[in-house]
């Protein structure tokens, strides 16, 4: 493959600050890493060329402890990169400032179905080269200030692209940037292509790189979008031309999402609505979009991969034939669900001695900690929760997530769930899991009886862990929103929160549609009619993981962006 080879044969090149490939490997923070790294998997299982690169992180993401009260501590996460990678021989550099900063990669292999390997580089700047604060620029996710966002921004974008050339990768036919962070690669492009071509004007710039770039948008919060001072970017970037540097900002400031839009020939959003979005907020770019989907062989639990395998042999290869559960019998998909919620309740009761049970209708959430989520929602009327329990059948509740470090307002709001969670102790048993991660993940997702998410309108750009939901057949409750709005058929794949009415979400109106949905439909439902629950969670397998799984998605990257 790529040892300095020229004859490396045509590759796509994806960029992503994080990727989530294990658990034991904490270089990713949430829902963008995690997704990353099922596109990977699908690109190996299906034999796409592609190459990833993105950073070491060498301290990890958080490892997340909380206390009685809720208050989330913080703990390095414990981990050596080599153990996990094998350090790559050539060194490249960037220049920042008056000095260069070298770059050293680590490659891990992702193995497909089919024994076909992708490559993933992690760059890292911990070498003795390097001064110490150098050394720490690829030490923390999104850590730091907004100069150490930017020096990581410089590694990846810029690093990467050298970092590949000196691997051998001298036929990239796309670079995928998988969110603004990595929208420096077009800086090394024009930088490249000028070179290349001295006579080339402007516009002939652009339309180069352009025929190199695709973007993927994943945010439609304003917040959410990388900008800087474009003095910052001129002080740390001098290696380069001003020219150069003012081609990439807009006025006053570099700004990420802009810069990749406008050296992009292929832009989406995550989702139908998010590209929708996505245009409203960028006009005049011509934004697609491609709906997100989730690996389905990694995210299906245990009970259900052996299911898949007696009744739908070929579904490990190919996921549409998912569709064909429908013909499953009802009883082997209610014995592989009470199979993964045993696993999960033996879990609950082994780390905080609740004493949940196996039948107790079970409701799950976890997901960041961040405000627009209302992981609170829920809590916010408990008399009425409680009387719901009381008078309709009993509930139990399974949440988890972290905070981002600087997250005040995220961190008070587990603050308050600890308080929602004592309050109700004596009627509703509910319990916060420490340190949501992917294993976490693979257990919490599978063993609920019903998938609880409540983000405010229109603040989420698709989200990925009802899809995980519908692979291990548990249907989801949740707001219209992201991808729900594709995948809810309402009382046949699960449930909507809320209309389409208005734009945005009104708290207490949202909180008492959740409460009439559990107290008329779902909770009459799963206690006295079993037939018709199990049918529901036939059609959540058989309508929402036969497309929304990542190698639909992945098809849908080959069609429209890769390989138009
Ligand atoms: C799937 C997943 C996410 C993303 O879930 P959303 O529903 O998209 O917010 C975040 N963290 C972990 C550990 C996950 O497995």
């Amino acid at each position: 493959m790529a040892r300095g080879n020229k004859e490396e044969s045509i590759r796509i090149a994806l960029f992503s600050m994080e990727i989530g490939i294990d658990h034991k490997m904490p270089t990713y923070g949430g829902g963008l890493g995690i997704l990353a790294g099922d596109i990977l998997r699908s690109c190996a299982d299906m034999r796409v060329p592609i190459v990833a690169v993105t950073l070491a992180i060498n301290k990890g993401s958080l490892f997340q402890r909380l206390d009685d009260e809720g208050n989330q501590i913080e703990l390095p996460a414990d981990w050596r990169i080599d153990d996990f990678t094998t350090l790559m021989a050539p060194k490249v550099s960037v220049p920042i400032e008056d000095r260069v900063v070298k770059i050293q990669a680590w490659k891990y292999l992702m193995t497909g179905i089919g024994g076909y390997q992708v490559p993933v580089y992690f760059l890292d700047t911990n070498l003795f080269e390097n001064s110490t604060s150098d050394r720490e620029i690829t030490y923390y996710l999104y850590g730091g200030d907004e100069r150490y966002r930017l020096l990581q921004e410089i590694v990846l974008g810029i690093g990467g692209v050298r970092m590949l050339n000196a691997l051998g990768y001298t036929n990239i036919r796309k670079h995928h940037l998988n969110e603004g962070h990595s929208a420096l690669v077009t800086l090394e492009l024009i930088k490249k292509i000028k070179e290349d071509n001295p006579e080339y004007k402007h516009e002939q710039i652009i339309e180069s790189v352009r025929k190199k770039c695709i973007f993927t948008t994943h945010t439609p919060v304003q917040a959410g979008h990388d900008r800087f001072p474009a003095q910052l970017a001129k002080s740390l970037l001098r290696g380069f031309g001003n020219g150069e540097i003012d081609e990439i900002c807009h006025g006053n400031e570099l700004n990420m999402t802009l810069l990749a839009l406008e050296y992009s020939e292929y832009i989406n959003g995550v989702a139908k609505k998010h590209g929708e979005i996505s245009r409203n907020m960028f006009p005049g770019y011509p934004i697609d979009s491609i709906t997100n989907g989730v690996h389905h062989v990694f995210w299906t639990s245990e009970p259900f991969r052996k299911l898949y395998d007696t009744c739908i042999g070929g579904w490990r290869k190919d996921p549409f034939d998912l569709r064909y559960v429908v013909s499953i019998p009802k009883e082997e998909i209610i014995l592989a669900h009470a199979e993964a919620k045993k696993r999960l309740i033996d879990l609950v009761n082994a780390r905080h001695g609740i004493g949940m049970d196996y039948d107790t209708f079970t409701l799950g959430f976890a997901r960041r900690v961040a405000m627009y989520k209302r992981a609170d929602l829920i809590f916010s009327n408990p008399d009425r929760l409680v009387n719901i329990a009381k008078n309709t059948g009993p509930i139990q509740i399974i949440l988890a997530g972290k905070a981002h470090p600087s997250d005040i307002e995220g961190k008070e709001l587990i603050k308050t769930i600890f308080g929602d969670i004592k309050r109700l102790k004596d009627d509703i048993k509910v319990v916060f899991l420490e340190n949501y991660d992917m294993e976490l993940a693979k257990l919490i997702i599978p063993g609920v009886d019903v998938w609880l998410n409540t983000p405010k309108r229109p603040l989420e750009a698709s989200g990925t862990s009802g899809m995980k939901a519908s692979l291990n057949g548990v249907p989801s409750l949740s707001i219209l929103d992201g991808w729900w709005l594709e995948g809810c058929i309402e009382g046949v794949t699960g449930w909507a929160i809320g209309s389409v009415a208005t734009d945005q979400s009104d708290d207490s109106k949202d909180a008492e549609d959740l409460y009439d949905k559990l107290e008329r439909v779902i909770l009459p439902m799963f206690y006295s009619n079993g037939g018709a629950w199990a049918q529901i969670m036939r059609y959540t397998i058989a309508f929402n993981s036969s497309f929304f799984n990542s190698h639909r998605m992945v098809q849908q990257y080959l069609l429209n962006a890769y390989f138009p």
